[in-house]
């Protein structure tokens, strides 16, 4: 697939968009299923795109693993995959057309001179458009509140001077989440966005760069991320054991009881396909609890 392509728009198109810094674990697995039940219940189409534009944090053979996981959990993707680190030369023509408006900055703030600002950036580079430093590009934020109908968490508002301009190419020459999650979500025609609540905080600055890239934004449903005993998000960061490909049938049972779904106990007895199968037949979801966290030893 070219850049330039695009796809055929569709009254529902999902999609599933791991980073590869590990193998699928059971947070994620609960992201890939909830947005594979929302879309098949909703006989649209699903996605899987893979977020490998950070190496650092990447995890050689990654994603080929969570791509195998899903083909044994029996959540089966339509389209070829989409790798971002394919997409080079479509951030930067996104960048370039935001900088032709005049929305992007360069900024040379070092991570000591922004101590104290609690990850709220106080623009002190606006304005600077050249410079022979060191820099990250960042998009000038209109200060104003957004609010947003989350197809799960309700009513949903922030102010983006809480906010405040974000990093769209950082310093190292890696492309920011940001903007490549609006590209691609743009480019593949995404209607519906299902993911966990832990990119909530995400969804204003998403919604800002797609109207200044005038582009379509999807409606969102963030559903509650599982923690552990902690308090601690269930993810790679926090070395979250891979699932077992051997045995899926009890982890996607669990999955569907993290989403609310209460699947009938006969199910435990049957197969991937049946368990499939029965949530997208009975997929409700508002029966996800408008929460931002489930506990794992709930369920
Ligand atoms: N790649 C992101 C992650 O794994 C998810 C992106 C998204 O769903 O918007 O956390
Ligand atoms: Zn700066």
């Amino acid at each position: 697939m070219t850049n330039s392509s695009s796809y055929i728009s569709s009254s529902y198109i999902g999609r599933f968009a791991p980073s590869p810094s590990g193998p699928l674990h059971f947070g994620s697995l609960v992201a890939a299923l909830a947005s594979y039940l929302d879309a098949r219940a909703n006989n649209g189409k699903w996605l899987v795109r893979m977020e490998d534009i950070d190496p650092p944090r990447e995890q050689a053979g990654a994603s080929d693993l969570i791509l195998k996981a899903l083909e044994v959990y029996g959540l089966h993707w339509d389209e070829d995959v989409l790798y971002q680190s394919n997409r080079s030369e479509a951030y930067d023509q996104a960048i370039e057309k935001l900088q032709k408006k005049d929305l992007v900055y360069c900024c040379t703030c070092t991570r000591k001179e922004l101590r104290g600002t609690n990850g709220v950036y106080p623009g002190n580079c606006r304005g600077q458009h050249q410079t022979e430093k060191a820099h990250s590009l960042r998009v000038h934020c209109p200060g104003s509140a957004i609010s947003f109908n989350d197809l799960i968490q309700g009513t949903t508002s922030s102010s983006l001077n809480d906010l405040g301009d974000f990093i769209i190419k950082r310093k190292d020459g890696l492309y920011a989440y940001q903007l490549a999650v609006c590209v691609d979500d743009a480019f593949q025609g995404i209607t519906h966005v299902i993911r966990g609540s832990d990119l909530l905080f995400a969804t204003p600055w998403q919604l800002s760069l797609q109207t200044m890239m005038e582009v379509r934004s999807p409606v969102y449903g963030h559903f509650p991320v599982i923690t552990l005993d902690d308090g601690g998000k269930l993810s790679k960061q926090n070395h979250a054991p891979a699932i077992s490909l051997d045995n899926p049938v009890p982890a996607l049972i669990q999955a569907l009881n993290a989403l609310g779904q209460k699947p009938e106990k006969q199910l435990a007895e049957g197969s991937i396909n049946d368990v499939i199968e029965w949530g997208v037949k009975n997929w409700r979801l508002n029966a996800i609890a408008s929460r931002m966290e489930v506990p794992l030893t709930s369920l």
